[in-house]
């Protein structure tokens, strides 16, 4: 392992100022991403910065229905939470879908947000990758390219999935990204965040160097609504999806009145299908309006050698969770 400063902040401020503009320089949270590529030497940090005595643990609901999360709340405590199991099911089974217990307990929300790609040929360290070594090539186009490569939001340097479950249900309930860094704190919209790969894959994120997350907060949640996440994987525990659908609905008798719909394990980024919701908006509950909306989700959908089945599998986690959410009696808060 390459050697590197380490220090402890116990202000947002301090850790802000310690990490600056430097680019080689890293926050420390749950650490279950980030020393897990120091140990195979594909991060390099020459500073990191532990971030876990600051004061970013609360999850607070705001006057006007927003729910605040601190960026330090773990996965499991957020998953717990009874505001987010009873106003956020989609968020709480997201959550709980997702690596182990043990990891969870241990992984935090802005470490979340930030985790990096699951592409075995950016981990190996050797192989031509774009986004480890910009302009050096996509092995993965070539390569084999089943379990996490995305059919959406692709581009010619780089067709790697975001991993989050967590970050698929925030891009469907709606949610601000607030960062300090060295010119202030900002927000930043949750569906502008994460960045598609196009010619500069190196960039996944808005972040600025050096700006820190200390909140991730969630729009009030749509009233009357039901929710859920589903999640299709090769395993049942301990394994990214192939793919995922969270799905937020609000009916009036048979007929949906709004929806939302995001995906998992097949887009380059959480991906919010929004020409499907517009396809569901006024429609009647049923087979042939979920087929229809999941169609319109894969329009745009680029098939690579081994991951084309990605397309029917995730236009049937759509129909899949639109079914089950307007079925049941118990989910509907109405
Ligand atoms: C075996 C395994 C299986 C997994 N399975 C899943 C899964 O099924 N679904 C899923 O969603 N995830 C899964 N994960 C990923 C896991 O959820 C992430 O590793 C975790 O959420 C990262 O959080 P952390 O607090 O440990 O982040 P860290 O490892 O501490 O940090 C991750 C990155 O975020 C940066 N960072 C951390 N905090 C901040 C901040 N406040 N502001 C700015 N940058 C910050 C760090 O510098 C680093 O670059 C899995 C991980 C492993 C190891
Ligand atoms: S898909 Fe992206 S992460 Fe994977 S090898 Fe290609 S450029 Fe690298």
């Amino acid at each position: 392992m390459r050697s590197f400063d380490y220090a402890r902040a116990d202000s947002t401020g301090q850790a802000v100022s310690t990490h600056g503009a430097n680019e080689q320089a890293a926050y420390l949270a749950g650490g279950t991403t980030l020393l897990d590529l120091v140990k195979i030497d594909i991060m390099r940090p020459d500073q990191v910065v532990d971030i876990n005595r600051l004061d970013l643990n609360e999850i607070e609901t705001l006057g006007d229905g927003r729910t605040r999360i601190g960026a330090l709340v773990t996965n499991t405590a957020l998953a717990r939470h009874d505001r987010i199991r009873s106003d956020y099911a989609v968020l709480s089974e997201a959550l709980l879908s997702g690596a182990t217990t043990q990891l969870r307990n241990k992984a935090t929300t802005a470490g979340n947000v930030m985790q990096r790609v699951r592409c075995p040929y950016f981990r190996d360290g050797v192989s031509s990758c774009n986004k480890r070594e910009p302009g050096s090539g996509c092995a993965a186009i070539e390569g084999h390219n089943r379990s996490v490569h995305a059919v959406l939001g692709t581009s010619e340097q780089c067709i790697a999935t975001h991993p989050s479950d967590m970050c698929v249900a925030m891009a469907a309930i709606g949610a601000t990204v607030t960062v300090e860094g060295p010119d202030g704190q900002r927000d930043i919209g949750f569906l502008d965040f994460h960045l598609l790969p196009g010619d500069t894959p190196e960039r996944e994120h808005a972040l600025k160097p050096g700006e820190l997350i200390t909140h991730v907060t969630l729009d009030a949640p749509l009233e009357n609504s039901r929710s859920g996440y589903l999640k299709l994987r090769d395993r049942a525990s301990y394994q990214f999806a192939l793919a995922s659908s969270a799905v937020i609905v609000t009916l009036e008798g048979d007929t949906i009145t709004n929806a939302r719909v995001a995906l998992g394990g097949v887009g380059t980024k959480p991906w919010r299908a929004l020409e499907a919701e517009k396809a569901l908006k006024g429609q009647k509950i049923g087979e042939a309006s979920f087929t229809h909306a999941a169609g319109i989700a894969f329009k745009g959908a680029t098939p690579y050698a081994h991951n084309a089945f990605k397309i029917p599998l995730g236009q049937q986690a759509i129909v899949r969770n639109l079914t089950t959410l307007t079925a049941q009696e118990d989910r509907r808060t109405s």
